[in-house]
């Protein structure tokens, strides 16, 4: 009789324990589904890169399989490759992918004279130009061979010499699983080297995407002023929440130039309280500004532009010193 009465209330116990246990394992798995949506970058940024591409057989591939795991990287193109596949270089452009300078020919530059070595560079930041309208800030050197004549070139191009931190070995035979450990070594700030060319590499992709996420990183950039793997935007902190008032964007564009000298503009959308940082390279000098309020950090390389009631574009001379190379622009609201 007792046991008889006791029943249900042990069933309706028994019930309401499962129940509890199916709304925790929801709520759970609603945390976890919200973590993927929202990509946690609080450990910080690392540069995937790859190397000797554009071509037909890998490229697109590749780029589908950067995407649709929710990665950007940077690609070392050959001048001549870019060259013979054009549409592929906007293609990397349009995917999001930042595109650097790995020579024209990929020779052994270290043995070249320095007038070879600005040719190679230089007629790749043509090509590439060119195809995407926009000249590289990022140079790998062919087998990571450099020298001091090969710096001194590479700084005449305002460019920015990016070796690498983990070698993923694809170019060596690697398998996808050593592919994969590779990069799981990979800590903020740290750049890999990769090939766009190998299948053992495409099919990495997703574990690689999968294992950086599971240590809270994410791809970034890579920093043409420090060479190291950054936030996309170009700030040097992970973002942890949305910038105070909202964001804005901050575009360039070139305005007239002379001989020794060439002028740019910055047009902000999104915001009319903004703070523009332009960091510019050295031994580039801003000799004038218009339509906003400056202010310059100690080394005079970055002006930190203000609204001044003259709208949201303002303009500046940049002195270049024989450095054409665009300033850096990043966009923050107050
Ligand atoms: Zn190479």
């Amino acid at each position: 009789m007792a046991d008889r009465n006791r029943r249900p209330a042990f069933v309706a116990a028994l019930l309401g324990a499962i129940l509890a246990v199916c709304l925790a394992v929801t709520a759970t798995s609603a945390v976890a589904a919200n973590r993927r949506a929202a990509a946690d970058c609080s450990a910080g940024y690392v540069g995937l890169t790859f190397d000797d591409g554009p071509n037909a057989s890998n490229t697109a591939n590749l780029l589908n399989a950067l995407t649709s795991n929710g990665l950007r990287a940077t690609m070392f193109n050959t001048g001549q490759n870019a060259q013979n596949h054009q549409a592929l270089v906007r293609a990397q452009r349009d995917a999001g992918m930042w595109i650097g300078n790995h020579s024209w020919s990929h020779p052994h530059l270290t043995q070249l004279g320095s007038s070879q070595m600005l040719s190679e560079l230089q007629r790749t930041q043509q090509v590439i130009q060119q195809a995407t309208g926009t000249a590289p800030r990022l140079f790998r050197p062919p087998y990571g061979e450099t020298n001091a004549t090969l710096r001194s070139v590479e700084q005449q191009l305002g460019l920015t010499e990016v070796l690498w931190d983990v070698d993923s070995q694809d170019w060596n035979g690697a398998s996808t699983a050593a592919i994969v450990q590779a990069a799981g070594r990979l800590q903020n700030g740290q750049v890999i080297l990769m090939h766009d060319q190998y299948a053992t590499m495409l099919a990495a992709i997703p574990q690689i995407a999968a294992g950086l996420r599971a240590r809270n990183l994410c791809a970034g950039m890579i920093s043409p002023a420090t060479g190291r793997a950054v936030a996309p935007d170009g700030g040097t902190t992970p973002p942890t929440s949305p910038p105070p008032g909202g964001a804005c964007t901050a575009t360039i564009s070139q305005g007239q130039q002379w001989g020794d000298r060439f002028n740019l503009s910055v047009t902000v959308s999104g915001s009319n309280a903004w703070i523009v940082t332009v960091t510019m390279t050295p031994p580039q000098r801003v000799i004038a500004t218009w339509n906003g309020s400056p202010s310059w950090s100690s080394g005079g390389n970055v002006m930190t532009m203000r609204p001044n009631g003259s709208g949201n574009t303002f303009g500046f001379t940049v002195q270049h010193g024989g450095n054409w190379s665009w300033p850096a622009v990043s966009c923050r609201t107050s």
